[in-house]
C-alpha cells in the first residue's frame, strides 16, 4: 500500500466528519476542536537486533482529551505512518462515544513487520516502546490505556504491563495501564473474541431490522446468509467462527495474504483456521477453488462482505466490483471516501467501523473496570443468584408437584460467570448502539445517505455535550 493511499485514510475520516457535521448544529469552533488530534508523539529509538542496532520509528497519538484516560490499540506494521495513526486515533474517539465507553480516542503504531523479528526481538521492541511512553507520560490507567490491534495481541500487552510495573511498582491500579492482557495476567474472559463477537451482534441486529432488510431486498434473519471474509486474524477469525456457530451464517469465501479461496457450499471457519495453521496457507483447502487474483474477494456475490484486515482495501478502483448486499467494516477504514460513494449508489449498505468493530474497546473497558476494582466480575453475586434460582425451582416443583429434570435444573439455576457477564454486557452495548444509530439515520431520511453519517452524528453530539 503506497503512502499516498495511507494519506487518503486520514482524508477519508476527515471528509466523513465534515459530511456528518453538516447534520448537527454544533458550533464550528467546537467542531474544529473535536476534529483535530490533541497530542502526537513521534519517536525513534534504538533496539539491538542480532549484532546491529536498528532505529525503530513509532507513534502514539491522543486524539481527544474530552474524557480520560484515552484509549486505543497498538499496531505493529511496516505500513505504519503518522497519518494512519492519527486517523485510527480519531476513529477511536467516535467509537468510544457510540458505545458509551467513557474514554477519549488514541492509537499507537510501531513501524515494524512482526514476521521479520524473533519473539525475543519483538519483546525488546515492545518494552522499549513502553519505556518511551512512560517517559513522556503517554501511558497509565488514568492517562492513556493501549490495547491490541493489527500485529499485536495478548503477548505484547503482557510485556507492556510488566514493563510498566517495573517502573511504577507502587501504583495500586497499575494493571489498568493496558487492556487485552492474558486472563492470568489481569486480563478478562471474553476479550480476545470481543471484536469479532461484536461484529456478529451488529450483523444479527441488522438482519432483524425489517426496514433495513427491505432496503437491501433481502430476507429476515441472519441464518443462512452468505459471508466473505478478508483477513483471518483476531477480528476476522472470531467474526467468522461466531457468525457460523451462533448465527448459522455460511462462509463462502476467505482471503489472506497468500490468496483467496471460494467454496459455494460453505467453508467451516474452524477447519479453515486449523488447515492454515497446519499448512501455513489457506490455498488448497479441501473442496475450495483458488481465485485468480488475491483481490477477487471483493467481487464474490454474497450477502455479507467483511473486510477484516487493513484500511483502504475497497477503493475507487474496485468498488464497482462489489456484489455484496451489506459490508461490515470489521477492520478500521477499509473503504475510502470515494469508494463509499460508488457503493451507496449501488444500494450497498455499509455498517461502519466505528460501530461494528467497537466490541473490542467495549470489553477493554470492562477489563479496565475489573482492574480498578481488583475483583473479577461475578465473584460477589454468582453464588447468591444460584441459591435464589435453586430456591425458586424447588418452589415451582413443590407448587406443581412435578419434578424438573436435572439438565434443565442446571441451566435454570446457573449463576453468571465472568464470560457470561462480559458477553451479555457486550450484547447490550451493541444492540443499544445499533438502535441509536438507526434513530439518527431514519430521522434524517431521505437526505442522509449512509449509516456512517448517522454513527458520526451520534458520536459528535455525545462528544460535543461532554
Ligand atoms: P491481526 O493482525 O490479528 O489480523 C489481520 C489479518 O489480516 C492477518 O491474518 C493478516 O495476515 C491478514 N492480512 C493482512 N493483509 C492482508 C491482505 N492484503 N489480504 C488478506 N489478508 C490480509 O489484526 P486484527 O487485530 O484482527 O485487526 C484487523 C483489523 O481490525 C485492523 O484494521 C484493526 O485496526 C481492526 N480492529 C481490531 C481490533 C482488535 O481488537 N484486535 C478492534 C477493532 C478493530
Amino acid at each position: 500500500m503506497s503512502s499516498s493511499k495511507q494519506a487518503k485514510f486520514y482524508e477519508s475520516v476527515q471528509r466523513n466528519f465534515d459530511i456528518a457535521a453538516s447534520y448537527t448544529d454544533i458550533h464550528p469552533g467546537l467542531l474544529e476542536q473535536i476534529k483535530v488530534c490533541n497530542a502526537v508523539y513521534q519517536m525513534r529509538f534504538p533496539v539491538k537486533i542480532g549484532e546491529n542496532y536498528e532505529v525503530i520509528e513509532a507513534y502514539r497519538v491522543q486524539h481527544s482529551h474530552h474524557r480520560l484516560p484515552t484509549k486505543g490499540g497498538i499496531r505493529f506494521s511496516h505500513l505504519v505512518d503518522q497519518e494512519e495513526v492519527m486517523a485510527l486515533a480519531a476513529l477511536m474517539t467516535y467509537k468510544c462515544a457510540i458505545v458509551d465507553v467513557p474514554f477519549g480516542g488514541a492509537k499507537g503504531g510501531v513501524k515494524v513487520s512482526p514476521r521479520s523479528y524473533t519473539e525475543e526481538e519483538l519483546e525488546r521492541i515492545t518494552r522499549r516502546y513502553t519505556v518511551e511512553l512512560i517517559r513522556k507520560n503517554f501511558i497509565g490507567p488514568s492517562i492513556d490505556v493501549p490495547a491490541p490491534d493489527y500485529g499485536t495481541g495478548e503477548r505484547e500487552m503482557a510485556w507492556i504491563l510488566d514493563t510498566y510495573q517495573t517502573f511504577k511498582g507502587g501504583e495500586i491500579d497499575a494493571a489498568g495501564c493496558v487492556t487485552g492482557k492474558p486472563v492470568k495476567q489481569n486480563g478478562i474472559h471474553g476479550r480476545t473474541e470481543a471484536t469479532g463477537r461484536g461484529v456478529y451482534y451488529a450483523l444479527r441486529e441488522f438482519f432483524k431490522d425489517k426496514r433495513m432488510v427491505e432496503k437491501i431486498g433481502s430476507t429476515m434473519g441472519i441464518a443462512g446468509k452468505t459471508m466473505v471474509i478478508q483477513g483471518m486474524g483476531n477480528v476476522g477469525s472470531y467474526a467468522g467462527l461466531i457468525s457460523e456457530e451462533e448465527g448459522g451464517v455460511k462462509i463462502i469465501g476467505l482471503s489472506e495474504i497468500e490468496g483467496t479461496i471460494y467454496k459455494a457450499d460453505g467453508i467451516s471457519m474452524k477447519e479453515a483456521l486449523e488447515f492454515r495453521k497446519q499448512n501455513g496457507t489457506i490455498l488448497g483447502f479441501p473442496g475450495s477453488t483458488t481465485l485468480p487474483d488475491r483481490g477477487d474477494w471483493v467481487a464474490i456475490e454474497c450477502d455479507i462482505l467483511l473486510p477484516s484486515a487493513l484500511e483502504s482495501v475497497i477503493t475507487i478502483d474496485n468498488a464497482h466490483r462489489v456484489k455484496a448486499k451489506v459490508i461490515g467494516e470489521a477492520a478500521n477504514g477499509p473503504i475510502t471516501a470515494n469508494a463509499e460513494e460508488v457503493l451507496l449508489d449501488n444500494n450497498i449498505v455499509i455498517i461502519p467501523d466505528m460501530f461494528i468493530n467497537a466490541g473490542g474497546v467495549t470489553v477493554s473497558y470492562f477489563e479496565w473496570l475489573k482492574n480498578l476494582s481488583h475483583m473479577r466480575f461475578g465473584r460477589i453475586d454468582k453464588r447468591f443468584n444460584q441459591n435464589t434460582y435453586s430456591n425458586l425451582v424447588s418452589l415451582v416443583e413443590k407448587l406443581t408437584g412435578k419434578t424438573i429434570d436435572e439438565r434443565e435444573k442446571a441451566i435454570l439455576t446457573k449463576g453468571a460467570d465472568e464470560v457470561d457477564l462480559v458477553r451479555s454486557g457486550l450484547e447490550e452495548t451493541m444492540v443499544n448502539a445499533y438502535e441509536n444509530i438507526m434513530e439518527v439515520y431514519w430521522k434524517n431520511q431521505p437526505k442522509m445517505r449512509s449509516l456512517r453519517s448517522a454513527a458520526f452524528v451520534n458520536a459528535l453530539e455525545k462528544v460535543a455535550n461532554d
